[in-house]
């Protein structure tokens, strides 16, 4: 729709307006104190407090019309107008860019057709084998192929307004991964690395990410580096490089990630006409990003009034990396060395120290003092391939952490935090062709291994899953033979 056919009550609102740079400010988890947004900052200088982004255009949020939001918001997807700048940036996470990142507008949003991801509804037999009604929100149809692209279209849509303003005169890009956040960053960051000073770099576990996920960073042109060791030893060089360097850290722990990330509860909100209860939310949780988003985002719906109910959330950790979920049964946290539990096929979450478990911890209390609550469950390897696999038959082209969200909501019907009358919505954080190894792996028994650790997972492979090509000669009765045609 053209801007001049929009409906005359929100005409002019549908254009986002950039608000001056101090709408928003880095605020510590910790001490509470605040910090321009000026300079790169990713720990408070004081305590080494995680900081959050705050937005002081909140309140102001606050005493408009929750309708008239919902509004503005839904119409901004249709907004197809040629004569604006920028326009098709309204159709991804910046559509919510009142409640994204007030300070940046349209002209300097990077939008490479990330969020508005489609929702599909499990078929009956998928519904019927978890115990619960269920759709799955498809973060893996991204520009990089991941729910990473929603952070990173927010996070660096910033450092390009920082530079483009003067407030940066360049910048490295870098980050630590499990593969997906390093194809996400470097794809954001090649929309940009024509220009002077800004260069793209990340670190990555040698071996533990996947050929798919390794060719996203290199066909972006970024520095890759490989480290031998695990995601968590990427991640402890990373920050403190940040801590050291001038680099502009891309990973999670980057406030500036979560902001954008938390549309998927806005889209999930949305997608059920703003009525929040009896719904379930279900995420993998790996170094915590997207919890921490997901639990902020409907916290902030609640607060403007577009919801008067939170939803459950069910987050879902690989038995070797479930630091979070001993943390839910126990009520205390302790990090986990993954190299002592054995390897995990959902690859993208196995993180043993979750960097973002403080803003989880926070935003819980908040959470469950407004009424709504946070689950956690572990599965193990041989659920998490056998979910994938038997969603992937069923129309759901999930990857092993989809695969993991799956067996983690059939495990929180079983366990009675979730009852058959609820409706999931669950994460679909990439892609079956990212995990593609995994599945072939599986058909040809090669996941368990005691001779190689580092590869083994443990599963034994279900014959009604295994599903392998068969070769047949250019001859149509052996064809039809092979098919069990009859004439
Ligand atoms: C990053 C990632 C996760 C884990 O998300 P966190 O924000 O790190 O908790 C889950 N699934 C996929 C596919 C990912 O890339
Ligand atoms: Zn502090």
């Amino acid at each position: 729709m053209l801007l001049k056919d929009m409906p005359n009550d929100v005409r002019d609102r549908i254009i986002p307006v950039a608000r001056p740079l101090d709408s928003v400010m880095y605020e510590c988890i910790t001490c509470g104190k605040n910090y321009p947004l000026t300079q790169l900052l990713y720990t408070c200088p004081d305590d080494k407090g995680l900081l959050n982004v705050r937005n002081n255009t909140f309140d102001e949020l606050r005493q408009q019309d929750p309708d008239m939001l919902k509004k503005i918001f839904s119409l901004r997807k249709s907004l197809d107008d040629p004569t604006i700048i920028n326009d098709q940036a309204l159709h991804g996470v910046f559509r919510w860019q009142e409640l994204v990142m007030p300070a940046v507008g349209l002209e300097d949003v990077v939008y490479l057709g990330e969020a508005n991801t489609p929702v599909i509804a499990a078929n009956p037999f998928m519904n019927e084998y978890v115990g619960t009604t269920f759709q799955l929100k498809h973060d893996g149809i991204e520009p990089s192929v991941s729910f990473k692209d929603r952070g990173m279209a927010s996070a660096v849509s910033f450092l390009n307004y920082l530079y483009n303003n003067g407030h940066l005169k360049g910048f490295l890009g870098i980050c630590a991964s499990t593969g997906d956040t390093s194809a996400s960053a470097t794809l954001y960051l090649s929309a940009l690395t024509h220009n002077e000073g800004i260069h793209s770099a990340v670190l990555l576990p040698k071996g533990k990410v996947t050929p798919a996920q390794l060719s996203q960073p290199l066909a972006a042109g970024a520095q890759v580096l490989e480290v031998p060791g695990v995601f968590d030893d990427c991640m402890d060089v990373v920050q403190e490089l940040a801590a050291n360097y001038d680099v502009a850290l891309l990973n999670s722990k980057n406030g500036l990630r979560i902001l954008g990330q938390k549309t998927f509860a806005y889209e999930t909100a949305e997608r059920f006409a703003y009525d929040m209860k009896d719904k379930v939310i279900v995420v993998p949780i790996g170094n915590a990003g997207n919890v921490t988003s997901v639990l902020s985002g409907f916290l902030d719906l609640y607060e403007l009034n577009m919801i008067d109910t939170l939803p459950k959330i069910v987050g879902v950790q690989s038995e070797n990396a479930d630091p979070v979920v001993t943390w839910y049964e126990t009520d205390k946290f302790e990090k986990v060395d993954v190299t002592q539990t054995g390897p995990s096929t959902a690859q993208a979450a196995y993180i043993g120290n979750p960097v973002s478990f403080p803003r989880v911890e926070k935003l819980t209390q908040e959470y469950r003092s407004k009424g709504g609550n946070l689950h956690a469950v572990r599965v193990n390897e041989q659920e998490i391939m056998d979910n994938m696999l038997l969603a992937n038959r069923n129309g759901l082209t999930v990857c092993t952490q989809g695969g993991e969200a799956i067996a983690g909501l059939k495990a929180a019907v079983e366990k009675g935090y979730v009852s058959g009358t609820e409706i999931a919505m669950v994460d679909s954080t990439s892609h079956q062709i990212k995990f593609a190894g995994f599945q072939m792996d599986y058909y040809s028994d090669k996941l368990r291994n005691p001779s190689d650790p580092g590869r083994n997972y443990g599963v034994i492979p279900k014959k009604e899953y295994v599903n392998l090509p068969q070769t047949v000669q250019k001859d149509v009765t052996a064809v039809a033979q092979t098919l069990g045609l009859t004439k």
